[in-house]
């Protein structure tokens, strides 16, 4: 019996179109998440937050958005899916855990960050 090769072909543009919906849906829920937060932070008592815990998620929504902004950025410019560091391609499975990932898995771990 002969076993088929494995073919791994894929629709190129499907996991980027996939990636650039999840990267636009984050965009719109963390500038939700961050005008919220702007609110909650000018109300009397910051609505029951308190006031550190309300600076480091308004500081973590406003990095995701500049994140995300970054990602689709590249996208528009082409350059979306490449290690900024070694400039070869991000793993497709780190994108789809991290879309705005700017690092391969690799160099992420190098820098520590
Ligand atoms: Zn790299």
């Amino acid at each position: 019996m002969i076993i088929a090769p494995h073919h791994t072909e894929t629709a190129p543009d499907q996991p980027l179109e996939l990636l650039r919906t999840m990267l636009e849906e984050q965009f719109v829920l963390q500038t939700r998440r961050l005008t919220e937060l702007t609110i909650y932070g000018r109300l009397p008592g910051h609505a029951g937050y308190d006031p550190n815990t309300l600076d480091i998620l308004t500081t973590s929504a406003r990095q995701a958005i500049a994140d995300t902004a970054q990602a689709l950025r590249r996208m528009t410019e082409g350059t979306y899916g490449r290690c900024e560091q070694c400039q070869r391609p991000i793993p497709l499975g780190r994108l789809r855990e991290v879309p705005h990932a700017r690092y391969c898995t690799r160099c992420h771990r190098h820098r520590g960050s």
